[in-house]
């Protein structure tokens, strides 16, 4: 698995960021923003093609992110242009762009300090600005209305990888010149290119360059030399022609391993009226999701209240969990994390939380070794190595091992997030919630769902998604999705001795900072259960497993459990959740299920994801993400 490298710049003495790797310049020293205006907005006709565009979203892809100058234009540019046409069409803008050698943190911070006009979308970006690991870390702005997918890795590797059935609508050719960077303007990108374009796609880029111009049009591009910017002479417009459409559709499909599953998703009618059967995190983020997106929902939750399942515990835990090598279920987590964390501070409602770090202490040599290779492979910003002071110091307790630390990591509470997300949510317009709602039976009929629970009324509904956790199979009459449900038990405790207690401590199990005046202490694993029954055996195997692991007896003598809550974790066997479209009764449901223990890492960006296959709206998965997310995954084995 590759690791990101950061790029390595200077300014020169106009402020200018200049990269040593290709001692080219991000922008020209003369008006960087007047450049990205006339190259890549003029040239593609924006934001006039905007006011037309017949779908619901706009979207740009671009190679080199760079200072991120060409996205923050089109992103104020856009936000105006809603402004002055709110009953216009289109109403988001996707903004896809591709970096291999990313900006360090401080360097983006010094390259736009010289940005007049931009400060709020400035701060935003780098409020938001992910840790470099590879794959797509997805940011969202404005509401939702202005989605950034930022693509860390090597366009070649990168373009392949993207859904090419939602296609772009044009294209930022930036990238630094040909001369100075031939590796990436290879005949690959323009096949690529191609591919991921429709009929009146266009092209602008600042070069000239012959080889730029052939290739465009080797890959089937109707290409043209215009005035350049400035003083340069000339600069490439292209639009992608209709007739070569075909040809391309069907390479791709040959090519990938998702042919099938794009072609029908390309096919699907985009859904707008979406009943969710749920009540837990999954279900409320999705309707988030949805909500924005412009869909009606409505939500059967079986319980007299949202998050009385699974998603009931007073405080979670958010953090990756990280392999110690950059494997593909980590680089998921990674993005998962990344995007919880921008997520739930955005929420306009409140909930307890507290991003007070995450430490993993190393109790054993075995965890030892293993943290000294996680923190290796990983950056500093995601996960550091602490010695037992450092460690002492950042919990505020006296702590004996060494340790490695999230520092975004931190605490909520899923059960208010979810209630104070059920509350809002009904406040909108497009969602109704029917709570008391105990589905029992689903019946297919002629694309429909007729959906019934006792007491009552039936309902049909033409698309429906199943967020009912370990739950889910109980609704399935065909083949049942792998989940076991695992029964866990948290202890809630009142400890005098662990009020210092200022960072989520995690050893075999892991201990809160106090909320509330209570700790939470948590949590069992039973597989030979399922019921939510309390043991006070369960509490004593919690605090029995803080004295053994952490050495700290003085935290559990005279500890008073005040509470206990039990949950059922969906488990998926390896470990991922369960997400997308699902054949039952001969027509297609959708689940998302299977987040074991990580609903608060997974729920926000799956939700995403499912409420963009959903709309037919750009993925935030790489197509190999997506095969190892998605409920399909387990029919495929089935028929092998
Ligand atoms: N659009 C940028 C902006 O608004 O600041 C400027 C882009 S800068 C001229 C070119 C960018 O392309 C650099 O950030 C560089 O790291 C990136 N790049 C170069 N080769 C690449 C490749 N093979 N894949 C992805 N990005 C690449």
């Amino acid at each position: 698995m590759k690791t990101v490298q950061h790029a390595s710049i200077y300014f020169n003495e106009q402020g200018t960021p200049i990269a040593k790797q290709f001692d080219d310049v991000y922008f020209s020293n003369d008006g960087g923003l007047a450049e990205t205006d006339f190259v890549f907005l003029k040239h593609n006709h924006l934001p006039e093609r905007w006011q037309q565009h017949s779908a619901t979203f706009f979207h740009i892809g671009e190679t080199g992110f760079g200072t991120g100058s060409n996205f923050l234009l089109a992103w104020q540019r856009f936000r105006q242009f809603r402004q002055q046409h709110p009953e216009a069409r289109c109403q988001r803008l996707y903004f896809t762009s591709f970096e291999k050698f990313p900006l360090s943190q401080t360097d983006l911070t010094q390259a736009l300090s010289s940005l007049a006009g931009f400060d709020g979308e400035c701060q935003a970006l780098l409020r938001d600005y992910p840790v470099a690991t590879s794959g797509c870390h997805r940011l969202t702005f404005d509401d939702g209305q202005v989605v950034l997918d930022l693509w860390f890795g090597d366009v070649l590797e990168s373009l392949p990888q993207r859904d090419a059935h939602v296609a772009i609508d044009a294209w930022f050719l930036d990238g630094f010149a040909p001369s100075k960077n031939p590796d990436m303007w290879q005949p690959e990108l323009f096949q690529q290119l191609a591919k991921h374009s429709k009929k009146g796609t266009t092209v602008a880029t600042f070069t000239a360059a012959g080889l730029v111009k052939r290739g465009l049009q080797a890959a089937g591009f109707s290409v043209q030399k215009v005035k350049g910017f400035g003083r340069k002479r000339e600069m490439i417009t292209a639009v992608w022609q209709e007739q070569a459409t075909d040809a391309v559709t069907e390479t791709s499909m040959n090519s990938e391993p998702h042919a099938e599953r794009n072609n029908n998703q390309h096919k699907q009618v985009v859904r707008q009226d979406i009943t969710i059967i749920g009540g837990g995190l999954a279900a409320v983020c999705l309707s988030q999701a949805l909500l924005r997106k412009g869909c009606k929902v409505t939500l059967l939750c079986a319980d007299a209240e949202l998050a009385a399942g699974a998603s009931k515990n007073r405080q979670g835990a958010l953090y990756p969990n990280l392999h110690a090598e950059p494997s593909k279920p980590s680089l998921i987590q990674a993005a998962a994390f990344q995007f919880a964390r921008s997520y739930y501070p955005k929420q306009p409602f409140s909930f307890a939380h507290d991003w007070c770090g995450v430490q993993h202490q190393a109790c054993t040599p075995q965890l030892l070794k293993r943290h000294g290779k996680i923190a290796s492979h990983w950056p500093d910003k995601l996960v550091q190595t602490l010695t037992p002071q450092q460690a002492s110091r950042q919990a505020g307790v006296e702590l004996p091992f060494p340790a490695i630390l999230y520092p975004a990591g931190g605490w909520l509470s899923p059960q208010q997030f979810c209630q104070a997300a059920g509350d809002f949510l009904q406040q909108q317009a497009n969602f109704t919630l029917h709570l008391n709602w105990p589905v029992q039976q689903l019946h297919a009929e002629q694309g429909l769902w007729s959906i019934k629970a006792p007491g009552q009324p039936g309902i049909t509904a033409s698309n429906l998604v199943l967020t009912l956790g370990h739950q889910t199979n109980q609704l399935l009459t065909g083949q049942p999705l792998p989940i076991t449900g695992i029964r866990g038990q948290v202890s809630y405790i009142e400890q005098a001795a662990l009020a210092p207690l200022k960072t989520v401590l995690c050893h075999k199990g892991y201990l809160t900072p106090a909320w509330q005046g209570l700790h939470a202490v948590g949590a069992t694993f039973d597989r030979s259960r399922s019921d939510e029954a309390i043991f006070d055996q369960d509490n004593d195997d919690n605090l029995r497993l803080v004295e053994q692991s952490l050495q700290q007896p003085r935290w559990i003598e005279h500890s008073k459990v005040r509470e206990a809550r039990t949950g059922v974790r969906a488990t998926v066997p390896d470990r991922l959740p369960l997400f997308g479209r699902w054949l039952e009764q001969k027509q297609y449901c959708y689940v998302l299920t299977g987040l074991g223990a990580r609903g608060l890492l997974f729920a926000p960006l799956l939700a995403e994801a499912l409420a963009c296959e959903l709309v037919a709206e750009p993925s935030p998965l790489p197509l190999d993400w997506h095969q190892a997310l998605c409920a399909e995954r387990y029919l495929t084995r089935q028929s092998n």
